[in-house]
């Protein structure tokens, strides 16, 4: 019978029935939800210290402040700010954006700046424009999730390339465009995440950038340079974007949401003219235009409040919960535990004993009531089992460490099975070369 449930009604991983399953487009393939999301719902109830969601800490925020500035917004420019707006996006906000991207020594035109519903939009719209399936996009070890899952919806081939404490070791990159030309297949950009990794949180050494410009400007590739972190440095002045010194071959991506507010949705691309263009005609098929009301919203933030002085204050916020995430983990993680410290951003990067793997350990790390996101989720390839994202954005001092308190003591659990029973859980085929975990939008 033509709708048969055996024919078409496939069950899926929740338990519902799919009655559309066989007229999906190939690429919903790569839309997967993995089994540790379901987690992440327990993950979320109050009694669970979260380290695994990547959420911008905004209590800071001054609310009456904006507030202010968005009734004035209606009042006087209601009409306006609620009507369709540019594909491009506001003209006002991308001048401003251009004094934002100043501090990364970036000299830009407004007209070369793109508005996106956050910097995500902008990682797709590049990946719309540029990629067809099959083609190759060359990420950091790990990557971000969120752009991976982008990738993966448009049906690229993801390629790896090492990372060490000094972000992104320009060999692993000449070896991953060597490896990709020998397979034959074509290279559409380089994605980068230069300061403050998300999830490693590393940063490239000044010293490195030259020479991964130069090797992409001499292999004809792409930088796709994701910078949602490169003001929230904790010791130094904001590090030089790769855009500063590359204008024709580097698209660069910033967004308001980790230096202001996530809500709004509002990030950008700078691309050179004719690149912007496209990202232009692509917005407009996306979207019509990115959200007016939101980019008037931070554009009268901007112009009103003392925005440098909000993100300095951001910054001390996310120094304190890095020392408390760090004095934690000396004073209480197994000694066979490695991980990084990090002088921005969100995120620790923590590699487990061997034999230890964190995504099979999850559930038992739920169950005592603390959550983080296993390596697995940022590599395309199935690796990372033997590592885990910890988020120190969110969550107080004090919880902070509680989580880790309580994540020590699952990891010396686990260890203690492993020398018993000896199964190295990492090895399990089960566990390699699946799909990447995509654990949902609260851990991104
Ligand atoms: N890139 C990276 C590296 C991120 O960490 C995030 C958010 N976690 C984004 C892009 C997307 O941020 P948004 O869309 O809110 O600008």
């Amino acid at each position: 019978m033509e709708n048969s449930p055996s024919r078409s009604h496939r069950s899926q991983p929740g338990g519902r029935l799919d009655p559309y399953v066989d007229r999906y487009a190939a690429r919903t393939a790569g839309m997967t939800a993995s089994e540790i999301r379901a987690l992440f719902a327990v993950a979320s109830r109050p009694e669970v210290v979260s380290l695994a969601g990547g959420m911008p800490n905004i209590s800071g925020l001054p609310l009456d402040v904006v507030g202010g500035a968005i009734s004035e917004l209606v009042a006087t420019e209601g009409p306006v700010a609620m009507q369709y707006g540019s594909g491009q996006g506001v003209p006002e906000l991308r001048e401003q954006i251009t004094d934002v991207m100043r501090l990364e020594g970036i000299e830009a035109h407004a007209d070369d700046v793109v508005v996106t519903v956050g910097s995500q939009q902008a990682v797709d719209l590049v990946t719309r424009v540029f990629c067809d399936p099959g083609d190759v996009v060359v990420c950091e070890a790990p990557s971000y999730v969120g752009a991976l899952g982008v990738f993966k919806g448009y049906q690229c081939d993801v390629v790896h390339a090492e990372m060490d404490a000094d972000g992104l070791v320009p060999e692993a990159l000449r070896q991953a465009i060597r490896a990709t030309k020998a397979a034959g297949k074509t290279i559409k950009f380089l994605y980068t995440i230069p300061n403050y990794h998300n999830p490693a949180g590393v940063t490239l050494a000044a010293e490195r950038r030259p020479e991964i410009l130069e090797i992409c400007r001499s292999e004809g590739i792409l930088i796709l340079e994701d910078n949602p972190y490169g003001l929230l440095g904790f010791d130094r002045e904001p590090m030089r974007a790769l855009r500063a010194d590359e204008a024709e071959g580097v698209i660069y991506l910033g967004s308001f949401s980790k230096t202001f507010a996530p809500g709004f949705r509002v990030g950008w691309a700078l691309a050179p003219p004719s690149v912007r263009e496209k990202l232009v005609l692509a917005q407009e098929s996306a979207t019509l235009c990115p959200p007016q009301f939101s980019q008037m919203a931070i554009s009268a933030y901007l112009s009103k409040h003392d925005w440098q002085g909000q993100i300095k204050q951001f910054r001390e916020m996310y120094r304190e919960r890095r020392d408390a995430m760090v004095s934690a983990l000396e004073d209480m993680m197994p000694a066979a535990c490695r991980w990084n410290v990090p002088d921005g951003g969100f995120y620790v990067w923590l590699t487990l004993p061997p034999g230890i793997n964190a995504k099979a350990m999850l559930p038992r790390a739920v169950t005592a009531r603390v959550a983080y996101v296993p390596g697995t989720a940022f590599f395309a390839d199935g690796y990372g089992s033997s590592a885990m994202r910890l988020s120190y954005c969110y969550p107080t001092p004090e919880r902070i460490r509680e989580g880790v308190r309580r994540l020590a003591s699952v990891i010396e659990a686990e260890m203690e099975l492993h020398a018993t029973f000896g199964t190295d859980t990492a090895s399990m085929p089960a566990i390699r070369g699946k799909d990447y975990d995509a654990p949902g939008t609260d851990v991104f």
